[in-house]
C-alpha cells in the first residue's frame, strides 16, 4: 500500500473535542446546552444502532439528547404532531428523524414539516436550496464530513477535477455542490453514466457514494488521486459473520491513490461528528450568536 490512510476516526475525535469546547462556551453564554431530538419510528436494528450512537455522542459532547421512539404503526399525523412540538420547544436546536420510515408515512412530508432552522440533517428543501444558491444552509452530515476530510488532506481544493459517483439527495448531490463551492470542476456520475472507469481516471478527487461493494477498482483511479469511500456494504466473510466494505476495492486502489479513506473508520465517524457540529451551529444561529468555525 502506498496511499496514506485518511484517519476519519482520529479526525472526527479531534473535531468532537473542539465541538465539546464550543458546547461548554455556549452553555456558559446562554445558560442551557444545545439540544438534539432524535426520532426513531419502528424497530429496524440498523436504525436503532445509529440512534443509540447518535444519542451517546450527543451526551458525550455535553449536549442535551432527547430520544423519541415511536411504534412502527404510528400514523403520519401523530409523527407530524410530535415534530410540531419539537419545532416549538425552545430547548431543542436540532431535530433528526431517522430514515427510512414505514410505508404509511410520507418521508418528504415529514422532512418538510421540520423547522429548517432545526433541520440538522440538512434534508429540508430550504436548506438544499440554500446550499445550491450559496446561502446559510444546514448541510447534510455525510458530504460535509467528506469535505472536512478532503480539506484536511489537500488544503485548498481550487481547480481540482472532482468526480462524485452517486446523485442521491443525501450524499451525491450535496457533495457535488460543496465541491463546486470550493471551486472544483465537478462531474456527477450515476447508474446511466457511460464509461465510468475512464471518467474516474480523470479525477484528482474521487468520491464513491453508490452502495455497491468494491465497485471502484485500482485501474479506475488516477495515480495520486484522493479517494473518499462513502459506501457501507456488508459482504459474506470467511467466518460466516460478514464484514463491512466500501464502494472502493481498498487494497487495489491504495496501490495507486495518494490517500484513501478506509471502511470502517473513514467517512462513518465524520457523519456523527458533523451532526454534532450542525446542532451546535443551529443553536448559535437560533440564539443570534456568532457561530463557531468548525
Ligand atoms: P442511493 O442508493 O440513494 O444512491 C446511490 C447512487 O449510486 C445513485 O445515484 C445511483 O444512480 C448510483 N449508482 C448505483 N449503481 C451504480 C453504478 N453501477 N454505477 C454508477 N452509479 C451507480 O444511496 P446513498 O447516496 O444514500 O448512499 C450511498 C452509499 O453510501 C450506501 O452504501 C450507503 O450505505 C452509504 N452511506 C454511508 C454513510 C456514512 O455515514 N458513511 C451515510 C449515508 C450513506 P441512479 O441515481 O442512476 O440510480
Amino acid at each position: 500500500m502506498s496511499a496514506r490512510r485518511i484517519d476519519g476516526k482520529g479526525i472526527a475525535e479531534a473535531l468532537r473535542a473542539r465541538i465539546a469546547d464550543g458546547v461548554a462556551a455556549f452553555r456558559e453564554t446562554v445558560g442551557r446546552p444545545p439540544g438534539l431530538a432524535v426520532v426513531l419510528v419502528g424497530e429496524d436494528p440498523a436504525s436503532s444502532v445509529y440512534v443509540r450512537s447518535k444519542g451517546k455522542a450527543t451526551g458525550a459532547a455535553g449536549m442535551r439528547s432527547v430520544e423519541h421512539r415511536l411504534a412502527d404503526s404510528v400514523s403520519e399525523a401523530e409523527l407530524l404532531a410530535l415534530i410540531g412540538e419539537l419545532n416549538r420547544d425552545p430547548g431543542i436546536d436540532g431535530i433528526l428523524v431517522q430514515l427510512p420510515l414505514p410505508g404509511q408515512i410520507d418521508e418528504q412530508r415529514v422532512i418538510a414539516a421540520i423547522d429548517p432552522a432545526k433541520d440538522v440533517d440538512g434534508f429540508h428543501v430550504e436548506n438544499a436550496g440554500r446550499l445550491a444558491v450559496g446561502g446559510e444552509a444546514l448541510v447534510p452530515c455525510t458530504p460535509l464530513g467528506c469535505l472536512h476530510l478532503l480539506k484536511a488532506e489537500l488544503g485548498d481544493l481550487t481547480g481540482k477535477d472532482a468526480v462524485v459517483i452517486g446523485r442521491s439527495n443525501i450524499v451525491g448531490k450535496p457533495m457535488a455542490l460543496l465541491l463546486l463551492a470550493e471551486s472544483c470542476t465537478v462531474t456527477i456520475a450515476h447508474s446511466r453514466t457511460r464509461d465510468l472507469p475512464e471518467l474516474c481516471r480523470r479525477a484528482d478527487i474521487l468520491v464513491a457514494a453508490v452502495g455497491r461493494a468494491e465497485m471502484v477498482r485500482g485501474a479506475w483511479v488516477k495515480p495520486g488521486a484522493v479517494v473518499i469511500d462513502v459506501g457501507i456494504n456488508r459482504i459474506a466473510g470467511g467466518d460466516g459473520k460478514g464484514r463491512l466494505v466500501g464502494d472502493v476495492a481498498f487494497d487495489e486502489v491504495a496501490e495507486v491513490a495518494a490517500a484513501i479513506t478506509p471502511v470502517p473508520g473513514g467517512v462513518g465517524p465524520m457523519t456523527i461528528a458533523m451532526l454534532l457540529r450542525n446542532t451546535l451551529v443551529a443553536a448559535h444561529r437560533r440564539e443570534g450568536l456568532e457561530e463557531p468555525r468548525l
